[in-house]
């Protein structure tokens, strides 16, 4: 894509009512617009962020047999009523509104209820199990604190997957892949030296639920982590008990503000026995279906990358979810023909470029820019590339660079 094709400009200046680095970073740099506090659109190069992202998790879940939907976000108020989640007590953060004809509706906060609600028009039988649908969609969310950017958004994005198994012993089975997958979208996201399985409460149905939590200055969570064994504890659940059953020395942890960047938790029949979500087994006998459920909040996940690979000149992207693997700079307006050239031979080769092909700009205000939005990788065309026989490559990352032809760059990139 060209730059000049681009519609957001950078802004030297930090927004003066964000102070949270990743909406700062973010918004100067282009990728979101934020509309209030906690609600932010995302911008063209944010919404390639986003793709990215979520097609690595849709790459995971499908992995582990997920089968991806789409829940609707107005939600009714009878379904909610059956679990007791529709009264403002027992949930302080619903949005509601309601209908011309004063039906009241909710925007869906979480997802449990709608699947449960509906799966139980499909299964009947223990052949019908188990199943793993999930959908990527906007919660709503009337958060008190929203001062995390879109780490903790009124409206944000995310991946929920839900298990549908018909015992314990078969959930247990999904929920240790599902572990497995989750360790793999960090990875893959670049944040896997950062992010820690951990222990945290589980709630009725079993002792544990497992958050993944990336450690960061900027996180609202302290964690307590055993390096060698690579795992870590809530705050919440670190007791003695815990411990000895986890077989951790209390000694080796080290405490650590962390972002929870997913979760997953056994639910048993907690949300299938009030929709009458049963089947029968193979004696005949009306047994209620045993549940999961598995969170990533990609929208937050786009910010915690931020937090944690940033440096002080700008956003540094890996290259699994940068919106464009390269940025190609064209510096002084004689080397236009030849950049143009490098461009076209970019795109033949399937590399994804964008192409700051914006003219009157100093040498300073381009890096300063190529280095805010934060391509893995940059291309300079200038007179002296030239005269040297080839462009200047330098990774984001490193302060090196060298001059290769273009051959030879093309090579590299797609190696
Ligand atoms: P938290 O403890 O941070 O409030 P949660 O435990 O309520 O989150 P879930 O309801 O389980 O979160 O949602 C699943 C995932 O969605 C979380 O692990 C997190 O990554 C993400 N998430 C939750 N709330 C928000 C929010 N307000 N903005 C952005 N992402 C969020
Ligand atoms: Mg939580």
């Amino acid at each position: 894509m060209r730059q000049t094709q681009l519609f957001t400009k950078t802004s030297k200046d930090n927004p003066a009512d964000e102070l949270a680095k990743n909406a700062q970073l973010l918004i100067r740099a282009g990728y979101i617009h934020k509309e209030m506090a906690g609600v932010y659109s995302i911008l063209p190069l944010g919404y390639r962020v986003m793709e990215k992202i979520i097609g690595i998790v849709k790459e995971e879940m499908n992995a582990i047999g997920g089968i991806q939907m789409k829940t609707s976000a107005l939600q009714s108020k009878d379904v909610w009523e059956k679990t007791n989640r529709w009264s403002d007590d027992v949930v302080d953060n619903w949005f509601k509104t309601t209908l011309k004809n004063g039906t009241e509706v909710g925007l869906s906060f979480t997802n449990e209820e709608a699947y449960s609600n509906i799966v139980k028009n499909f299964v009947s039988s223990y052949k019908d199990l188990p199943l793993y649908p999930y959908d990527f969609k906007t919660i709503f969310r009337n958060e008190t604190r929203s001062k995390s950017g879109i780490m903790r958004g009124r409206e944000f994005y995310w991946k929920a997957l839900y298990s549908f198994s018909a015992d314990e012993a078969e959930h247990n089975v999904f929920y240790e892949k599902a572990k497995e997958a989750y360790t793999n979208v960090y990875r893959r996201v670049g944040l896997g030296d950062f992010t820690y399985m951990t222990f945290a409460s589980g709630g009725t149905f079993s002792k544990y639920s497992h958050e993944f939590q990336t450690v960061s200055e900027a996180g609202e969570d302290l964690i307590y982590i055993d390096e060698a064994k690579n795992i870590a504890i809530n705050k919440e659940v670190l007791t003695d008990e815990v411990l000895a059953e986890l077989g951790i020395d209390r000694a080796t942890l080290v405490e650590k503000k962390a972002i929870e960047v997913g979760n997953i938790f056994s639910l048993g029949s907690k949300f299938s026995e009030p929709f009458d979500l049963t089947y029968k087994n193979a004696e005949g006998t009306d047994v209620p279906v045993f549940m999961g459920s598995y969170g990533i909040g990609v929208t937050r996940l786009m910010g915690t990358i931020v937090e944690v690979l940033s440096d002080e000149k700008g956003i540094v992207w890996p290259e699994s979810v940068a919106p464009f693997k390269v940025h190609l700079v064209a510096l002084g307006d004689t080397v236009f023909e030849k950049a143009e050239v490098i461009y076209s031979e970019l795109l033949k080769h399937n590399i994804e470029v964008l192409f700051d092909d914006r003219v009157g700009l100093s040498a300073g205000e381009k890096f300063a820019d190529s280095d805010l939005l934060g391509m893995p990788h940059r291309i300079v065309v200038s007179e002296r590339s030239l005269a040297q026989g080839g462009v200047e490559y330098k990774k984001r990352d490193s302060s090196e660079s060298t001059v290769l032809s273009t051959e030879a760059l093309i090579t590299m990139l797609n190696a």
